[in-house]
């Protein structure tokens, strides 16, 4: 489907400074550092949103965060690939549209315009393939039944509420699994991993299921329930294997990094890792990125709980994107954090005194120093924004504005300082 616009990036090789290097980053899998890619060629698949709830700043820090991968990769002169999914048919999405009366596709529709909007404010790098899951039924369908012909998935009856039979469900069998669990599943306890399958709707209580983690591959159609004709019959997919197909449709497997916010990964990143498997892949990704949690109020920012703060509504208000963009690069993509309204003001003061340096008179370029090496040196360790943040304070302090530095911050951090309105 139709991504967003993309932003200019500039190149810094171009402008004299070289390439920059690959980063080192926190693999959730082998709980340490990686540098990514190992290759030439770099490439990302992001879960995307349900569209329901666009775009409060969780989303945004978890897209923030990835995009400054995108952006760092650039810089280092890679052959850069990125996909991501829109979950567009879903459980919460469809509550959602009965509990307001409104039809579902058009639901998601419009929450996916805004996101859109919010995305290309924000100047966060659009991936190359923005896919929704209701544009790739028929090969996700397609992979659930090779995955029955080889044994990896099972079928059990579906039934209404009043007993009528309404087909059959699919099954993955996570028994059959000679590494379950693998990555951060092998470090969690059975009775987490339990706890996880049901706070995300994989009903482990289900009589019949070979192992109560088993997810749902596919769901037979329910009355009421959007549905498709397949080789399976009339239904729709589940989650994880929606993504699963996505990626290796869009990205050759393994590709360099399967990545999401923290609360993806178990069930939905572990059995993406696995549904890849029993479909011929060798591995899905060679790392696992996890972004921190936001929060608000003292809880997880959350639909459900009614603690959204959305980036519409702050730019409604009169926020800069820019400021919006340097609040949350404020913290590390990794750290679990809470959002306090001060923290806007801060980044709005910040980027002032960035846009007052952006005019002072570099008088001999030739001498100028250039921000170019601080901020790659901090951004190729783990990423962080918020020692770049500071680098970029520090150095404004001692030398005047000069060109490569200007490039670069608009390169590696995103902010265009000659396009940003003053206040
Ligand atoms: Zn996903």
């Amino acid at each position: 489907m139709r991504s967003w616009q993309r932003p200019g990036v500039p190149d810094l090789d171009r402008l004299g400074h070289g390439a920059g290097e690959r980063p080192s980053v926190h693999d959730v899998r082998r709980d340490g550092r990686a540098v990514v890619p190992a290759g030439p060629v770099a490439s990302m698949y992001t879960c995307g949103i349900t569209p329901y709830d666009a775009t409060h700043l969780g989303h945004a820090f978890t897209y923030l965060a990835f995009d400054t991968l995108t952006r760092v990769w650039l810089d280092a002169g890679l052959d850069v690939r990125t996909a991501m999914n829109s979950t567009d048919v879903d459980d919460p999405l469809l509550e959602r549209a009965a509990r307001d009366g409104v039809d579902w596709r058009e639901l998601a529709e419009r929450q996916q315009q805004l996101f859109r909007d919010d995305m290309e404010a924000l100047r966060i790098l659009p991936p190359d393939s923005w896919v929704a899951v209701t544009e790739r039924i028929q090969p996700i369908a397609d992979a659930v039944r090779r995955m029955l012909d080889t044994g990896d998935a099972y079928a059990l009856p579906a039934v209404g509420e009043d007993g009528t039979p309404l087909g059959e469900d699919v099954l993955f069998d996570t028994t059959r699994q000679r590494q379950f669990p693998m990555g951060f599943g092998s470090r969690t306890g059975a009775d987490e991993m339990l706890e996880l399958t049901r706070e995300f709707g994989g009903d482990p209580d289900r009589p019949g299921k070979r192992s109560p983690l088993d997810p749902l591959l596919w769901r037979a159609e329910r009355p009421g329930e959007p549905a498709w004709d397949s080789v399976l019959g009339r239904g729709r997919p589940g989650w994880h294997v929606e993504c699963t197909v996505i990626a290796m449709q869009e990205l050759h497997t393994p590709f360099t990094v399967a990545a999401g916010g923290r609360d993806l990964r178990f069930p939905h990143q572990e059995m993406q890792g696995h549904h890849a498997l029993a479909l011929g892949a060798r591995m899905f990704s060679e790392v696992r990125l996890n972004a921190g949690l936001v929060a608000y109020e003292g809880e997880k920012m959350s639909k459900s709980l009614g603690n959204l703060v959305l980036v519409s509504r702050l730019l409604q208000q009169g926020a800069r994107p820019a400021a919006v963009r340097l609040a949350l690069l404020a913290h590390h993509w990794r750290e679990d954090w809470e959002w306090t309204d001060d923290q806007l003001e801060a980044a709005e003061q910040r980027l002032d005194r960035w846009l007052e340096w952006s005019t002072t008179p570099d008088d001999d370029p030739s001498l100028a120093e250039s921000v170019v090496p601080w901020l790659r040196v901090t951004l190729h360790d783990d990423l962080s924004t918020p020692a770049a943040l500071q680098a970029v304070d520090a150095f404004i302090q001692r030398a005047p504005a000069d060109e490569g530095s200007l490039a670069a911050i608009d390169a590696l951090l995103g902010i265009d300082l000659r396009s940003v309105a003053r206040r």
